[in-house]
């Protein structure tokens, strides 16, 4: 048996929209799909526009670039994230400050870089362009702080919601609200692993008509509307396929069966899993989690190695929590705001197989293999050596 960590869940009209793509011999970024996926997603999160592109890596890279993040600025972003969000800002030739998590939410603790962005301030320090908090693992993140910082400074807030499509707040003044529609643009990706999958792909979105625009523009290699061939600016070639964007359609007609498919999956490990030793990832008291990956941290890192290899060798997808930016290679030496959290979260924090098609069967076989894991690192102490087979 195989239980992988999130697969793709197909099991609406994707087929039948794709045969459309054939049949009508739109394969390409021109064609029905894509406009009609970009009306029905900004409808889903209740955003005015939204601009499709050929990733989420894409969509942070053009939402930077429409902030005016340009070579040599500091953006603040999460150091517990994968690594798309903080590659997106060196594209731009700026520098990542990278900020700690807390544990509330496991995502970046914005009242941390609040309170430093005011002390650099006052100090008359370099301040960040822009502020880009990334809500992981379907958690959303407290934007409140940074919030706070936009009105204060006019430092605009770039939401990367790639893993969150679905969580949304419930205090404060973003109350009602879906993550991505707080800031004042927001990356989503539909990468295979994520919630809502295009195949690949991402959006931006906005309330904003004027950088809505200008995001189909840079994403469609400036092109002025025409028959010359003008370009008025550097542009890209980040527009979504058409057949990528027909799949994306499909699952979006299915986002709250999606989105009920991984709570009833939480539900039922949280359920299982409830007398052991773990601790799962914590609702925030500020709002309502997609329940992306179902992750937990383990007592200590001998036993998440172990739970990892155990579950692994039965081919059980597990995998580590994301590895914090400050210890890739890339950005050893950026800048930074503690990262003690994140590298907790990254030792002892495991993610199980949490895709939409999971059957209750499956999380059993889960739990139970977890189970014998911890009663052998509760039997010895483990080394590290041990292996279950
Ligand atoms: C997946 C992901 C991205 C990148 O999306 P792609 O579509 O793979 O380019 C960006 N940020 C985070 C946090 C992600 O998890």
């Amino acid at each position: 048996m195989r239980i992988p960590l999130c697969p793709p869940h197909l099991g609406g009209n994707e087929a039948v929209y794709l045969q459309e793509c054939v049949a009508t011999n739109f394969v390409s970024s021109v064609g029905p799909f894509v406009g009609r996926f970009e009306r029905e997603f900004a409808a889903a999160i209740a955003s005015r526009h939204a601009v499709a592109c050929a990733s989420g890596t894409a969509a942070l890279h053009i939402a930077l670039k429409l902030v005016g993040v340009r070579p040599g600025d500091l953006v603040a972003v999460s150091d517990f994230t994968f690594i798309a969000s903080v590659n997106a800002i060196s594209y731009l030739g700026a520098e990542p400050l990278l900020v700690d998590s807390e544990r509330l939410s496991w995502n970046l603790d914005t009242q941390q870089l609040h309170d430093e962005v005011v002390r650099r301030a006052a100090r008359r320090e370099q301040l960040p362009a822009a502020l880009l908090p990334v809500h992981v693992l379907g958690q959303p993140a407290d934007l409140e702080p940074l919030l706070a910082l936009h009105e204060r400074f006019d430092i605009p807030v770039v939401e990367d919601a790639a893993e969150s499509l679905g969580a949304g707040w419930t205090g404060g003044s973003l109350s009602g609200r879906w993550v991505g529609t707080a800031g004042r643009l927001g990356a989503f990706s539909f990468n295979g692993n994520k919630l809502l999958t295009a195949g690949g792909g991402g959006m931006v979105v906005t309330d904003d008509e004027q950088l809505a625009r200008q995001a189909k523009h840079l994403t469609t290699q400036a092109r002025v509307p025409g028959l010359d061939y003008l370009h008025d600016a550097v542009g890209y070639n980040y527009r979504l396929t058409n057949v990528a964007a027909a799949i994306g359609v499909a699952q979006l007609e299915r986002l709250d069966a999606l989105l009920t498919a991984k709570r009833r999956i939480a539900a039922l490990y949280d359920e299982t899993l409830v007398d052991l030793p773990v601790a799962r990832l914590p609702v925030p008291p500020w709002g309502t989690p997609a329940k992306w990956l179902y992750s937990l941290l383990l007592q200590d890192e001998p036993t998440a190695q172990l739970a990892l290899r155990t579950l692994i060798e039965r081919g059980i997808e597990a995998r580590p929590v994301w590895m914090p930016m400050h210890l890739q290679p890339p950005y050893r030496s950026s800048e930074r705001l503690g990262g003690e959290v994140a590298e907790d979260l990254h030792r002892r924090g495991i993610s199980l197989p949490s895709g939409a098609g999971l059957t209750e069967e499956e999380v059993r076989v889960v739990a139970s293999s977890l189970r014998e894991v911890l009663a052998a690192a509760a039997r010895s102490a483990v080394g590290g050596g041990s292996s279950l087979g």
